[in-house]
């Protein structure tokens, strides 16, 4: 079989760094760095994903061969690959971080294929000039977690990274998990990340940041001309403020969109540094992310940031529009210093957030949104109800589609939707949830579409099946272990998260107790 063939664009348009050395150091007046992946011992393929092979146009027997395993450790290369650590920096948790740079990622190369070139990266494949203090190692719990995530993440519909292997090094990585002082050797791995490009709000921040104008102004023409070709259509032309102006809108709106989707499927980030934002609109950096089990609209999985919760469920929107503001303010020079043109961009994201987000949620329970109505008021009061004591987002909203085609407004609490609960309903809850579904039924017939179409398009948006973290915990320990049967199983019941498969209900359903505060399934910490 044909080994791919692989280009390097990124290297060849983009300045570099004239040194190859792998030293951790700042990289001045380049945007990545020469590095090769560093060897591993006995590399496994794991798991690959299928569906994002065949948009790629690999042949799956590709994925049987063991050169291809090689390749996926970073321990050979294909044809046409030139391994590259991206530079870029970041404001961290609120603040200026510096340069950050790709300290244990690397892009193998560019990969044409029928729906456009894709970036091939490893996570994980060993130090970069990027490294800090740190291994460029990755462990398989951490690994495993964001190729499920991704792929997950695709058929939910919202746009990503992808992932397309799993590869177990055969070396140790050396974790300290609990933070305890006990650091013990846990199973090191690599996935392979596939995007368009992965370029970073922090890509544009850190040239900005420097001074380097010039720099800058090549990065944000390159992005132009290869991901936002109808802003930039000529291969000579020099960005004028006003494309640079309308680039940022779009990038605005992109990541609003993008906030509305998670926020409407209860999913947390829990790391949204600039650095982790994707100048695509697509969710990058799967770390300690976590999906809504009951809805706490103050809820982070991320320990690092369990005192502060600034990246907090309900703090994500506002967070992105701080994070737009920190781009558009490195842009500022290319914008002929029209600051307006950035309090523009602010606007249109909050336009681009309230209109996708109630859009997303009258879905959700079934509505077209009518703000004459009152749906506003409709949802709002709604997830006060749910916030206001431990209930399931994702089974709650789910078991709404069979409520939505009864005959007549519900005149008692639905059992599904109590069975949402994690505590029982007392009278006071009870009266709460009869009092809205008795507002909100009416208005499900005020379009007069068919109520099992009604039930039908609600099923299309509300996930039966999402990637709890207390199910990919089960997962990873039973992969750690060398038992890879439920990874497969789990991947292949997440390609239909809106089809009930009863091969894996136990995958659905509240938290269970004994995961509450165990570490994995409450609580992750940041670069594991
Ligand atoms: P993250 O929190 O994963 O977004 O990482 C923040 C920064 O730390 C990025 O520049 C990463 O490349 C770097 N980093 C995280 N983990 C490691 C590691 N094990 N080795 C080297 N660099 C790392
Ligand atoms: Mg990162």
């Amino acid at each position: 079989m044909a080994k791919p063939q692989c280009i390097a664009e990124f290297r060849r348009l983009l300045p570099g760094d004239p040194s190859a050395a792998p030293h951790p150091r700042q990289v001045h007046g380049a945007l990545w760095s020469p590095v090769q992946p560093t060897p591993v011992a006995a590399p496994q393929l794991l798991a690959f994903s299928r569906p994002l092979a065949a948009t790629l146009g690999l042949d799956p027997a590709l994925f049987e061969q063991a050169e291809t395993t090689q390749v996926l450790a970073g321990n050979q290369l294909w044809p046409g690959m030139a391994p590259y650590a991206a530079n870029y920096g970041g404001h961290q948790f609120g603040h200026w971080a510096g340069q950050l740079g790709d300290g244990r990622a690397l892009v193998l190369g560019e990969l044409p294929t029928a729906g456009g070139r894709v970036e091939l990266q490893l996570k994980g494949a060993g130090p970069t000039p990027y490294s800090r203090a740190g291994d460029g190692r990755a462990v398989l719990r951490s690994s495993l977690r964001e190729f499920v995530c991704s792929e997950a993440m695709h058929h939910l519909g919202v746009p990503t990274t992808r992932a397309l292997s799993l590869v177990a090094t055969g070396d140790g990585v050396v974790r300290d998990m609990f933070y305890d002082g006990r650091p013990r050797s846990e199973p090191g791995a690599i996935v392979c990340r596939v995007a368009p490009s992965f370029l970073r709000f922090g890509s544009y921040e850190l040239p900005s940041a420097r001074g380097d104008h010039a720099l800058l102004r090549t990065l944000v023409e390159y992005t132009l001309r290869q991901h936002f070709p109808h802003l930039l259509p000529n291969d000579t032309a020099k960005a004028t403020g006003r494309e640079v102006a309308a680039w940022l809108l779009e990038v605005a709106t992109r990541t609003a969109r993008l906030i509305a989707h998670w926020q409407s499927l209860g999913f947390v980030h829990g790391v949204m540094n600039t650095d982790n934002l994707s100048i695509l609109g697509l969710t990058i950096d799967y770390g300690p992310y976590g999906w809504l089990d009951d809805f706490d609209p103050l809820w982070t999985p991320n320990t690092t940031d369990a005192a502060q919760r600034r990246y907090c469920y309900q703090n994500q929107p506002g967070i992105g529009l701080w994070n737009v503001e920190r781009l558009g303010l490195a842009l500022l020079p290319l914008l002929d210093g029209d600051e307006q043109a950035i309090a523009t961009a602010l606007e249109h994201y909050r336009a681009a957030y309230a209109e996708a987000a109630t859009q997303r949620f009258a879905q959700k329970v079934g509505l077209t949104f009518d703000a004459a109505a009152g749906d506003g008021a409709l949802l709002q009061d709604l997830l006060q109800w749910l916030a206001g004591a431990p209930t399931d987002f994702t089974l709650w909203f789910r078991a709404l589609g069979a409520v939505v085609a009864l005959p007549e407004p519900p005149t008692a609490v639905p059992v599904e939707l109590a069975a949402a609960s994690y505590e029982p309903l007392g009278t006071e809850r009870a009266a709460g949830l009869l009092g809205w579904l008795q507002r909100w039924w009416p208005r499900t017939r005020a379009t007069g579409r068919d109520p099992r179409a009604i039930a039908e398009g609600m099923l299309q948006v509300n996930p039966w099946l999402v990637p709890r973290n207390w199910v990919v915990q089960e997962v990873i320990e039973a992969a750690e272990a060398g038992e890879l049967g439920l990874l497969h199983k789990l991947l292949s019941a997440l390609e239909r998260p809106f089809t009930e498969q009863p091969a894996v209900a136990h995958w659905v359903g509240k938290r269970p107790e004994w995961a509450r505060d165990k570490p994995g399934c409450s609580a992750l910490s940041c670069s594991s």
